[in-house]
């Protein structure tokens, strides 16, 4: 984005009202530059301003903006130690995207990118992420691993347990984990999560992890979406600081990938069942055009899930099917 737009964004952030003038002042330019800048807001990211005659022009609510500074407060000295790059940009087609050009050369260093919008966010099997700006946190966090790549299918469920233990951590009550890693409140889905590797079979590989989180989907936003979803606007009693949030996901799922390194996806296991939503309840699971029903069993040390159908229990993995609880389809 460019410095002016950045720099009015940064002073309509409060939510208040800023008259014409004041604007033009701070940013050093015309006040019909001002309202062609606004005009720019509105039209690339989707931004509704208000413009009031007699009182200048306001959000319909604050934005918390991304601040790198705010965010690396909240990170350990072994995450600072650990973290090779973060990046914060104002928009980005997929930060995923991002993370994916310029992946770590060297094991157990993370680089980060976060940013305020996606334009072509996506989830799994080329999904769509619907996205507004500053209303989300998209983190994209790129880990390099000394195993081949077939052993990072469970790290998909490592993030899932890193974003449910943020969110508890931070005051969310009631979500759960969707196997293999959406974060739901009832039956609503709150945050995505989308791991992507690269690399040789026998090793190293590279995972990009993907978390988006929503913060606050407004209703015509949210009427793109084709399932149920929600926002922390409406699932949780406190308010979260997106800040606050990016710095201690940053945190937690640069710890949980050196774990994952030595241990695999063993101590998550029972850190997975603590937020795990389904056990014991009838499923659904999609296999390409197939549909496959029973009852969910958990899953195994591996990653994969367990589906309990007539004739006994299969063993499904994250690449081949979507699981659904009965009844939301
Ligand atoms: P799976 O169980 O296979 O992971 P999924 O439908 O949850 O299935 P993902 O690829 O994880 O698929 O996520 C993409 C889907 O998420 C989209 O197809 C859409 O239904 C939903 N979605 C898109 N944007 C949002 C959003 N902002 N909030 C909640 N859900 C969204």
């Amino acid at each position: 984005m460019n410095p002016a737009r950045d720099h009015l964004l940064r002073q309509l952030a409060d939510g208040r009202f800023h008259s014409g003038e004041q604007l033009a002042r701070a940013l050093g330019v015309s006040r019909s530059a001002v309202w062609k800048q606004i005009q720019r807001l509105e039209a690339d990211l989707g931004l509704a301003i208000s413009a009031v005659r007699g009182r200048g022009y306001r959000l319909p609510a604050p934005l918390e903006l991304l601040d790198s500074d705010r965010i690396s407060a909240e990170l350990s000295d072994a995450a600072k130690d650990t973290l090779g790059a973060m990046s914060v940009l104002s928009m980005t087609a997929s930060t995923n995207g991002c993370a994916s050009a310029d992946l770590p050369m060297e094991s157990g260093c993370a680089r980060v990118w976060l940013a305020e919008h996606q334009t072509e966010g996506r989830g799994r099997r080329g999904r769509r992420w619907v996205s507004a700006f500053g209303e989300k946190l998209y983190i994209s966090m790129a880990w390099r691993f000394d195993m081949p790549m077939t052993e990072l299918g469970g790290l998909s469920l490592v993030a899932g347990v890193v974003v449910a233990e943020v969110l508890a951590h931070l005051g969310l009550e009631g979500h759960a984990l969707k196997w293999p890693n959406d974060v739901l409140v009832g039956r609503r889905k709150l945050s995505g999560i989308l791991v992507e590797v690269s690399g040789e079979a026998d090793g190293p590989a590279t995972a990009v992890i993907g978390v988006g989180v929503n913060f606050r989907v407004p209703e015509a936003q949210g009427a793109q979406i084709d399932q149920p979803w929600t926002d922390l606007s409406r699932a949780s009693p406190v308010v979260m600081s997106r800040n606050r949030m990016a710095g201690i996901l940053i945190d937690r799922l640069i710890h949980a990938c050196g774990l994952f390194s030595t241990e695999r996806l063993r101590p998550f296991l029972g850190r997975w069942e603590r937020f795990d939503g389904l056990t014991g309840q009838p499923v659904r699971i999609m296999h390409g055009k197939r549909s496959i029903d029973g009852i969910y069993r958990g899953i195994t040390p591996s990653g994969g899930m367990v589906l309990e159908e007539a004739s006994g229990c299969s063993e499904y993995h994250a690449g081949e099917v979507s699981l659904r609880k009965d009844g939301d389809l």
